[in-house]
């Protein structure tokens, strides 16, 4: 029964790819290994009748296993194929190195909310990246070798590196082993760490972040401060703790998309009611000091500081010189006075404000805490890390240093 179901699946898959990535598919077979990655849409998945959408249902609830369907579908219908320069046929190797990537689930996940129930599903989160490490080969699979010269291959997990327990020669007793780099396989790694977007975020509360394991060609493809959306299935690893062995686990992300989001300012929703408002209240020749006044109505005075922040809020308009050298709309503020006197809490208000905002106080503000900073730290595993400072996370929005 259960040898029937899957031989189902691959040939939906296989009916559903025709249809639907075919055009992928030849340039995967024309162009590999610069081209190896096929994009699946979930939208046009989930769209494509009774059958798609139980598809799209299996690569939520069983990702893992989804995707081998996808492979096995493409060996079994031969969807790719490829020679190597002597004409002997590679369609094997190839299917096995194409990745098969989602894009464009329509659900997502906050970060915060991501629980137990959610590991080895397929899920969709948005957010900033925060860090990211440099890319760098991982051992996927290691090649050992004994004192007699046989080779015993060990596949490799995520986070550990092991060696076997000994030679795999039936009639060998070897137990040193020592890894051979030219006959073990690797692939290109990069961790990074995706922080929730600013926005979704109630009024102090601090951003949670999730680590994101990449491998092969999406790496290397966003910087600190990008705004994505990371496709992938939830795993667990178990937490060690001074080489003991915890019984809590921590959570990744096996990254199997990252779509780049270009969002400006459309994460605020002018309604037309709200649209009719601004326009009637333009019409008010007092509307300038209502305005400025409506900042931190709670702190009292301090009218000249309210309108400066007004006038920042709104901005400027860049603009481009005849000798082609350009004025920056921007407004910066330097916010000067005796303790004491609400500055901090003014700030406060208009991060609260302002959509992308961030606060940054006292020490974290170094220059590199403001920009980006380059640390050697837990996530990069001994790899360089880069760090998104303050600035770089409220790009288009309004940063605010407390010193
Ligand atoms: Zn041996």
């Amino acid at each position: 029964m259960e040898e029937l179901e899957v031989i189902d699946r691959a040939e939906q898959w296989a009916g559903f790819l025709k249809k639907k990535c075919n055009a992928q598919l030849n340039k995967i077979s024309r162009e590999f290994p610069s081209t190896r990655s096929l994009e699946i849409g979930y939208d046009v998945l989930e769209k494509y009748g009774k059958t798609g959408t139980i598809l799209a249902d299996d690569l939520l609830e069983h990702p893992g296993k989804t995707l081998n369907d996808i492979k096995d579908a493409i060996r079994a219908a031969h969807l790719i194929s490829g020679k190597d320069i002597e004409g002997n046929d590679i369609s094997d190797e190839i299917i096995n190195k194409t990745n098969i990537r989602f894009i464009h689930l329509p659900r997502k996940t906050l970060v915060r909310d991501i629980r137990s129930e959610h590991i080895n599903k397929f899920i969709s989160v948005d957010g900033i990246i925060r860090r990211a490490t440099e890319v760098r080969p991982r051992l996927v699979v290691g090649a050992f070798r004994c004192a007699n010269g046989h080779i015993t291959k060990k596949a490799q997990e995520y986070g550990s590196y092991s060696e076997p327990d000994m030679c795999g020669n039936a009639e060998c007793t070897q137990k040193k082993l020592e890894l051979i780099q030219s006959l073990s396989t690797f692939i290109d790694s990069q961790k990074l760490r995706v922080q929730e977007t600013p926005e979704g975020l109630r009024g102090g509360e601090q951003p949670q972040t999730i680590d994101i394991d990449c491998v092969d060609d999406i790496c290397g493809t966003v910087t600190p401060g990008d705004r994505v959306i990371i496709n992938g299935i939830l795993r667990s690893v178990q937490r060690v703790q001074n080489g003991q062995k915890s019984t809590v686990f921590d959570l990744y992300i096996e990254c199997n998309s990252i779509e780049i989001s270009v969002k400006e300012f459309e994460e605020v929703n002018i309604t037309e009611e709200d649209e009719a408002a601004i326009i009637e209240m333009a019409k008010d020749p007092g509307i300038y000091g209502k305005i400025a006044r409506s900042i931190a109505p709670t702190i009292y005075g301090n009218e000249d500081v309210k309108e400066a922040i007004a006038l920042q809020l709104f901005g400027g308009i860049a603009k481009e010189m005849p000798d082609g050298s350009s004025l920056r709309g921007d407004i910066h503020m330097l916010l000067v006075g005796d303790p004491g006197i609400a500055k901090s809490q003014i700030l406060r208000y208009v991060i609260k404000l302002a959509p992308r905002g961030v606060y940054t106080s006292g020490k974290s503000a170094s220059s590199a805490g403001l920009t980006a900073a380059a640390v050697k730290d837990d996530l990069g595993d001994g790899r360089w890390t880069l760090e998104a400072g303050a600035l770089v996370l409220a790009d288009k929005g309004m940063a605010a240093v407390d010193l």
